[in-house]
């Protein structure tokens, strides 16, 4: 994990703790196979964790 904070810039939030994002759960893992041409974008088989910026509702990233 990089030990960076967030500052987001679209509209300016600063991500520093939970408090600042919004929590959603359980989004679908992506996987990219590459034995397509182009590659496609897959369903995992597992799920990730999923952040929203409160201030502005973009997403921020999956953990
Ligand atoms: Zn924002």
């Amino acid at each position: 994990m990089s030990a960076e904070l967030l500052q987001y810039p679209n509209c300016g939030a600063d991500i520093e703790t939970t408090d600042d994002a919004e929590h959603e759960h359980e989004v679908a893992e992506l996987e990219v196979d590459d034995a397509a041409d182009p590659p496609r974008i897959i369903l995992g088989a597992g799920t990730r964790d999923l952040w929203r910026c409160k201030n502005c509702g973009r997403v921020l990233g999956v953990s």
